[in-house]
């Protein structure tokens, strides 16, 4: 249930609506925007007479909410969330420009191509330490050394650093990592979303390769249930009858989630195509869509990467990409009359 107050609502009837509320187990949002203060109610609301808050001085409204997300739901939170990741913020009308290599390979490797990236115009840098491989054969990532590689990276740039978790017990290596990535195939792994709710370091969710809009939510309500509300999330195409491409990328996902949720939409057409050479037109057509930011695999030699070779560019394509992007992004700011 979302409770809209009058503009000049009396801050003691709020004090005592809010009292009365909390003596029946109800959990209380408050979100203070531009227009209007919005009190979303988390818990069992179903006996809670509508009417009765409807006829109090303070109210403006009051609405059922049928959606399960909560925390993550528009309604509650009508403002677009902003995070704040180092100097840099995702969201608020920020293109945010994620660009590394797949996985670290070695600390010359990731400090090159943090160089290279930030140079052309990227806002942070993405590199997995540890790597959810499909084949147990297959190169697993460095693991913590990786993890002080992207940190060695960050040093020589300033770029903030997004790695992905893959287990709970990992956590406590995360403590300098700027954003904590949480990869497709974990977008259900619940243990891990409750774990990184009960932290405040940023959280990119990426959405599972089958997972509908309100499945994706929902993961992004563990982590906010449990505190944390730094949540991104990001589309990075879904499995489809299509094997042309490595996956499909859903664009519409870009103005759905839009409407449904306040929290940050980054889209990464390097894993939803799997190639190269549709890394450009699909970032092209992500930021013509709405999106808060890119993450894009970039690699010095993607013939020879140990991961992901097939869809990384090489910082020279990388180059002018970024400054595509950014140039679309401020004449769509500009359409808007945002600029
Ligand atoms: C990645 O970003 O390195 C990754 C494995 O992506 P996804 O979880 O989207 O497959
Ligand atoms: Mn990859």
């Amino acid at each position: 249930m979302i409770v809209i107050l009058k503009h000049d609502h009396n801050p003691s009837q709020l004090d005592s609506l809010i009292t009365w509320l909390q003596d029946k187990g109800i959990t209380i949002h408050t979100s203070i925007g531009e227009g209007n203060t919005v009190l979303g109610l988390v818990g069992d609301t179903s006996k809670i007479d509508i009417d009765l808050i409807a006829a109090l001085d303070i109210v403006e409204d009051v609405k059922r909410v049928q959606e399960p997300y909560k925390n993550a739901n528009r309604k509650f939170h009508p403002e677009d969330t902003v995070v704040q990741v180092g100097n840099t913020q995702i969201g608020g009308g920020n293109l945010t420009i994620m660009a590394g290599p797949c996985s670290v390979e070695s600390e010359e490797q990731v400090v090159a191509i943090a160089k290279a990236v930030k140079a052309s115009g990227a806002t942070m840098l993405r590199g997995g330490a540890f790597k959810p491989r499909t084949s147990p054969y297959a190169f697993q990532g460095l693991g913590e050394t990786g993890l002080e590689y992207l940190k060695a990276a960050r040093a020589e740039t300033g770029l903030p650093i997004v790695t992905e978790l893959m287990d709970v017990t990992h956590l406590p290596l995360f403590k300098d990592v700027d954003v904590i990535q949480i990869g497709a195939r974990n977008m259900q792994n619940f243990d891990l979303l409750k774990a990184v709710g009960h932290q405040d370091k940023p959280v990119m969710i990426k959405r599972g390769m089958s997972a509908t809009y309100e499945e994706w939510l929902m993961s992004a309500e563990y982590v906010m249930a449990g505190g944390n509300e730094n949540v991104i999330l990001c589309e990075r195409g879904i499995r489809t009858f299509e094997s042309y491409t490595r996956n499909t990328l859903d664009l519409a996902a870009i103005p759905v989630l839009r409407k449904l949720t306040h929290l940050p939409i980054i889209v990464d057409p390097s894993h939803a195509t799997g190639k190269y050479w549709l890394v450009e037109p699909l970032a092209m057509g992500a930021v013509a869509t709405g999106a808060d930011g890119l993450q894009i695999e970039v690699h010095n030699d993607p013939a020879h990467a140990l991961c992901d070779g097939p869809q990384s560019l090489k910082p020279e394509a990388f180059d002018p990409l970024a400054k595509k992007l950014l140039a679309l992004h401020a004449t769509i700011r500009g359409m808007e009359g945002q600029a």
